[in-house]
């Protein structure tokens, strides 16, 4: 389904072009027809799921044209939990917003620095995005007004009560008008979150979105520093020293998968390797085998990274990182699913550091390193 069919209008057709969003995620697909037709929607989706853009984009479209408010009376109000939050999703109105027929003004605001700069940037705002904190500041010096809001957002709803803004976002709500929209986004559903929905969301569609981000939290992550010439030795060493009876091990090249399994078979550990080079039959034979616990280690390029679903793997070990962050949740989703903790490793060269650093920084986790410099490799 493409963007076109969803009933944006051509101005924000062509950002999405200008942006190269070809195609909405699903998450878009559902909220978008739905929040353009006024409906409340309940998301339940993560950061990486496309969200942002899932409200933004109707949003705007449905400000077409009712832009001019008393001054200080803003239309649409998202409430998030943190500043960093407040400037992304600011940002993304922005991008967006830029170019439509009708100019659309966005303010974030949020605690931690001065109110005076936000007091007098609040002229003639058509979205705020705020903290609740810092929002009730300024309604209470009335800096801006909540009346006229024909919107409600709020983002990452759980964090914002994790961080204990439950009575703020109650008198938030108590300052809206009755007749509005209502758009919740969280990534659990947690009893509190609960009853805020059924506080304030009116018959709304519900949409889920599995994100394989969620299992992240269930998966003990490592990192080894190692030089080039001891990641053999380190990889032997990790899988008999802690008894790894079921692993899977990702390299970055076919060319690796069979050098990494020919070394394994040379010292005694029962490998084999899985890649586009082999056969359909010998691909699915060696997958039953390691999923029936028959086979020690499989070795394996991001060919079979996504949709392995293997009832407990406990470990994933990453002989060479992928090149792109979402690989790296794709391989090491395939530990710690269903509830079952696992452990990723990683073996980190020092030309891989900074790329490693990146991926931690995308996914929103510090990885613990280890140094292998003590660890004593030989025989291995
Ligand atoms: P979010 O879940 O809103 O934080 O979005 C995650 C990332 O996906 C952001 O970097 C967006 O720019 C990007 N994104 C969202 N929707 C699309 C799309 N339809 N096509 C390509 N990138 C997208």
């Amino acid at each position: 389904m493409p963007f076109t069919s969803l009933g944006l209008s051509p101005s924000l057709l062509i950002a999405l072009a200008n942006q190269q969003y070809t195609q909405p995620y699903p998450i878009q697909q559902q909220a978008i027809p739905a929040i353009l037709n006024r409906k409340d929607v309940l998301g339940i989706a993560q950061t990486g799921s496309g969200k942002t853009a899932s409200y933004v984009l109707p949003i705007l479209n449905n400000l077409k044209g009712n832009t001019s408010s008393k001054n200080r009376h803003v239309k649409v109000l998202v409430l998030v939990p943190t500043r960093e939050l407040a400037t992304q999703v600011k940002e993304v109105f922005e991008l967006f917003g830029s170019n439509l027929p009708q100019p659309v003004k966005t303010l974030a605001v949020f605690g931690g620095g001065s109110i005076n700069p936000q007091m007098m940037a609040l002229q003639n705002v058509n979205i705020l995005v705020a903290t609740p904190g810092r929002l009730l500041e300024l309604v209470s010096s009335n800096a801006v007004h909540l009346s006229e809001i024909e919107t409600l957002v709020l983002d990452e709803a759980d964090k914002m009560l994790n961080l204990g803004f439950k009575e703020e976002m109650n008198r938030i709500f108590s300052l809206l008008p009755q007749k509005r929209q209502n758009l919740l986004f969280s990534a659990t559903l947690s009893d509190d979150v609960n009853s805020i929905t059924q506080m304030i969301l009116n018959n709304p569609l519900v949409i889920k979105i599995e994100n394989e981000n969620n299992n992240i939290d269930l998966i003990k992550q490592l990192g080894y520093l190692v030089t080039n010439e001891k990641k053999g030795p380190l990889l032997r060493y990790l899988i008999k020293h802690h008894k790894m009876n079921q692993v899977l091990v990702f390299t970055s090249s076919v060319y690796q998968a069979d050098n990494v399994t020919d070394k394994l078979m040379k010292n005694g550990i029962d490998a084999i390797a899985i890649h586009s080079k082999k056969s359909q039959g010998a691909r699915t034979e060696a997958l039953n085998k390691f999923k029936s616990g028959k086979l020690q280690v499989l070795v394996a390029t991001d060919l079979i990274s996504r949709g392995i679903d293997i009832h407990f793997l406990p470990h994933v070990i990453n002989y060479e990182l992928p090149r792109s962050p979402k690989d790296y949740i794709h391989r090491i989703g395939r530990t710690g699913r269903a509830e079952s903790t696992g452990e990723a490793i990683s073996l980190i060269i020092p030309e891989d550091q900074h790329h490693f650093k990146v991926i931690q920084k995308k996914i929103g986790k510090l990885v613990t390193m280890i140094e292998s410099d003590n660890i004593n490799l030989k025989g291995y």
